[in-house]
């Protein structure tokens, strides 16, 4: 049904009334989609969207991808669901594929349901491997909604409760571009960043068990430090024991273009001890997990199992969307038009008041709005453009932290095409000189 329809308004308050109020729902009139292909979704009322945000990110390749359909609906006529109690082939033969792919050498691979299930497996690994509860976890970070990840997390929409199983430490550096050390160079920044670290752990119990961190931070507004700034950050860990635990739930998959894994852009460092992923890997299916050295994933003295993790129907999925991933260079795909997109956004943006950074690698591109002519985080003129854009046929996402909100995240699915690139930049261009002009003139929508 239309937007704003009786039908929809009917879901709407059903949905509002059921549901939790922390549930975000985007748009003053929300969508319903009901079909995707390839990088298009339609609403219930049949109008097509370019998705710029791909799901949140779970589309990884396309919406539909013959093969994964093709997979999930095989796999469903065999059999949905057994357990990690039997045998899986399926899960062998992607943990095997995540294993050679992750960089960490003698990998084991845990599966989970999501994200926030794999971080929190990292965490359990980590701290019962060094018999620590003490963490640490960059400042604007965004790590899930288990009692664990909310514990960790520094983004201020879910900033650790002072019953937090975890004890956190924040650390510089996922922001380049606001905070004490934006005024720096790329080096001065590292520096002080590394500083501010090594002086942290010099006050902090000896015994810390890990850094989690995302290489580019996604909810957080798609902001990266300097490359090589966690390779640097290591050398002070490893003084210290610490475990570092990289969150490529976002990054994984060649997204960032230049890099398959975001920690790749500080390949100094080596391969992170553990590494988590979930979103695209599955193409709408649920699958995550935790990626980490056998002397590490083995500490536990359990004898466990994980019951929907690694079920047949979710890893045929996965298996089909990362082969595809793989034999299309999705990659180099993600790195080619990710960068005429992002010329292309710079280019629009120009002589903009309201737009503070365009930034981005590969298919991962951020916008900070701002206040026009100000240095003010603007999450009003996100939403302007969000709704201009809907209006125009793009979907596009939005996130921020507390210094950076505002930000419009883009990700579509790794597919994209030139001509799809162009013609979402163009709505995104019309998007905001719209918000431009009505916040100047005063307007609120
Ligand atoms: N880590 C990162 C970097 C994320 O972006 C997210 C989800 N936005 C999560 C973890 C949590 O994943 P999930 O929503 O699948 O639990």
């Amino acid at each position: 049904a239309a937007a704003g329809s009786g039908v929809h308004r009917e879901l709407l308050a059903r949905h509002r009334a059921v549901l939790p109020d922390w549930l975000a729902l985007y748009y003053a009139e929300p969508l319903e989609i009901t079909h995707g292909e390839g990088r298009h979704v339609w609403d219930a009322e049949g109008r097509r969207y370019l998705d710029f945000f791909g799901g949140i990110l779970t589309t990884m390749t396309a919406h539909a991808l013959p093969e994964v359909t093709k997979a999930v609906a095989e796999q469903a006529g065999r059999i949905l669901h057994t357990s990690t109690v039997y045998l899986d082939r399926p899960m062998v033969e992607l943990a095997e594929r995540i294993a050679a792919l992750s960089g960490i050498p003698d990998a084991r691979v845990f599966f989970t349901t999501s994200g926030t299930e794999a971080n929190d497996t990292a965490l359990l690994l980590a701290t019962a491997h060094r018999r620590s509860n003490q963490v640490l976890a960059m400042r604007n970070s965004y790590h899930g909604r288990s009692f664990s990840a909310v514990g960790i997390t520094g983004n201020r929409s879910w900033s650790p409760t002072s019953l937090s199983p975890l004890q956190t430490l924040y650390v510089h550096g996922g922001v380049r571009t606001r905070g004490p050390f934006a005024h720096l160079d790329d080096e001065a920044f590292t520096a002080a960043c590394v500083a501010d670290l090594a002086d942290m752990l010099g006050q902090a119990r000896a015994d810390v068990a890990a850094l989690i961190a995302e290489p580019v931070q996604g909810v957080g507004g798609f902001t990266s430090p300097p490359d090589g700034l966690y390779a640097a950050f290591r050398e002070v860990l490893q003084q210290h024991g610490i475990l570092w635990i990289s969150d490529e739930v976002q990054t994984g998959w060649g997204r960032t273009g230049d890099h398959f894994w975001g920690w790749q852009a500080h390949a100094a460092a080596g391969p992170p001890d553990l590494l988590t992923f979930a979103k695209g890997i599955g193409n709408g299916m649920s699958v995550g997990g935790v990626v980490a050295r056998a002397e590490v994933m083995n500490c536990l003295d359990a004898n466990s199992l994980s019951t929907f993790g690694g079920s047949p129907v979710t890893m045929a999925a996965a298996n089909a969307n990362l082969a595809h991933l793989l034999d299309h260079d999705l990659q180099g795909n993600a790195r080619r038009v990710g960068g005429l997109l992002l010329e292309r956004l710079r280019a629009a943006a120009a002589g903009l008041g309201v737009v503070r950074e365009v930034r981005g690698r590969g298919l991962m591109i951020g916008i900070e709005l701002v206040a026009p002519g100000t240095d003010t985080p603007s999450p009003e003129a996100a939403s302007l453009v969000l709704e201009a854009a809907r209006e125009g046929g793009l979907l596009l996402g939005k996130g921020g932290g507390h210094a950076t909100a505002g930000v419009l995240r883009i990700a579509p699915p790794l597919t994209l095409t030139v001509a799809e690139a162009e013609e979402g930049a163009a709505v995104l261009e019309h998007a905001l000189r719209t918000a431009e002009s009505a916040l100047a003139g005063g307007q609120t929508a």
